[in-house]
């Protein structure tokens, strides 16, 4: 088979097409990769991005060319390979940060969408083109606008704490004294700082989320108990809007006249997916107005499944792509009404994924919405050899 690079003229001697002007033209690096996993098509912008040629690349396995790895510079499994995942199940799929090994061995980020190209006649997939883009640049930048984020928000700290004590100090009556409308003033403005510290707080959360700086220490942790906590703590929460909160484990097994719950165990931080927990329940609350919320508590042998059924107004299909990631947030005239900084579902997401979790919604406008958590599962042998080890380690035996 000839090999078909876009430097050279079409083998008929023809001029270059209009599409090749194009492939050659264009900043973001094009492949092409058959069904045998082969690169068929190298442009010039794949080339200044992965240091190979086309001469050299057309022909090659994908995975000796694009070399994607994970975090550890591990060469990333077939599963996990945008490439294979299009060639395999014939959808796009889309990486807004995998890394790329070029030629010589630097580490790039890069941003990757594959297609596959469908026969018409046969249906079966002839191709894969992944479009990749060089994101070191705006990498670098983000770290930046994170790095600022997180000054800035950590030193409006110390003088929000300031006014916060002050305003207390004036609400208190053997500290100050207001008169019946000063103190409605005061007592707004403290709950418009508490908004503020609040969202302070979220900012920084989210900026060190971005840049692997959560501070986070995992242990194994039974996640049912969690859960059932938040859910007793958010009663409050939804009895105030007069919505019925309930909460349901699936499995339990009755053991004579008792009702024994199965034990839900995972390595994670409690603190941080309760953080979550709460995030998911009182957005529930929020977002609903009438009707109520069911919390469930469900898994197999491997996964933990928190859901979160609510009876609100729901999530436009168009938005729900964009759900989790940072400041997003619907735009209608319900959200308008109700306060909020879309920083909760990014939050989330960054926590659960931090486990190897998984964090989506399903929702359907004006019906409800359903948002779901996966987190790996420990059985209790392996919950109970990691606690011991853990104990092992912090009083070590002498
Ligand atoms: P915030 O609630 O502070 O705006 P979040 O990141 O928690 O930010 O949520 C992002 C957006 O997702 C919200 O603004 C809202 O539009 C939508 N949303 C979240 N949870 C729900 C829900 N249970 N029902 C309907 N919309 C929701």
């Amino acid at each position: 088979m000839a090999k078909f690079s876009l430097f050279n003229k079409r083998e008929s001697g023809k001029a270059p097409a209009d599409s090749d002007f194009i492939l050659n033209a264009i900043e973001d690096g094009v492949v092409m990769v058959g069904s045998n996993k082969a690169i068929q098509m190298f442009n010039p912008a794949a080339t200044k991005i992965t240091g190979w040629t086309a001469q050299e690349a057309v022909g090659l396995e994908l995975k000796t060319i694009l070399s994607l790895v994970n975090e550890k510079g591990e060469p990333l499994t077939d599963q996990a390979n945008p490439f294979i995942q299009a060639l395999v199940s014939g959808r796009v799929v889309k990486e807004s940060n995998v890394t790329l090994q070029t030629k010589t061995g630097k580490k790039l980020p890069v941003s990757l969408i594959v297609s596959p190209l469908v026969d018409s006649r046969t249906k079966s997939i002839r191709s894969v083109v992944g479009v990749f883009r060089d994101i070191a640049k705006e990498k670098e930048e983000e770290a930046r606008r994170s790095e600022f984020i997180s000054t800035a928000s950590h030193e409006m700290r110390t003088p929000l704490a300031a006014i916060e004590g002050y305003l207390s100090l004036a609400l208190n009556p053997k500290t100050g004294q207001v008169d019946e409308n000063a103190r409605m003033y005061l007592q707004k403005a403290g709950t418009s700082i508490k908004h503020l510290g609040e969202l302070f707080a979220d900012l920084l959360t989210s900026s060190k989320a971005e840049d692997g700086r959560l501070i986070n220490y995992p242990a194994v942790v039974e996640v049912g108990g969690i859960l059932e906590q938040v859910v007793e703590a958010e009663q409050f929460h939804a009895k105030e809007k007069s919505l019925d909160l309930q909460y349901s484990v699936s499995a339990n097994t009755v053991l004579g006249s008792k009702v024994v719950r199965p034990f839900f165990y995972s390595y994670v931080d409690q603190n941080r997916i309760r953080e979550v927990f709460q995030n998911i329940i009182d957005n529930a609350i929020k977002y609903t107005m009438s009707g109520g919320i069911v919390v469930r508590l469900t898994g197999n042998a491997s996964v933990i499944q928190i859901q979160v059924q609510d009876s609100g107004s729901g999530i436009p299909a168009d938005d729900i792509p964009h759900l989790f990631q940072k400041f997003y947030r619907v735009d209608n005239s319900t959200t308008r009404t109700i306060g909020g900084t879309g920083l909760g579902l990014f939050i989330c997401r960054k926590i659960v994924e931090l486990y190897s979790g998984r964090i989506w919604v399903e929702s359907e406008l004006g019906k409800g919405s359903t948002f779901f958590i996966d987190l790996p599962r420990l059985s209790a042998e392996q919950a109970l050899e990691m606690q011991q080890t853990q104990a092992s380690i912090i009083s070590p035996a002498r």
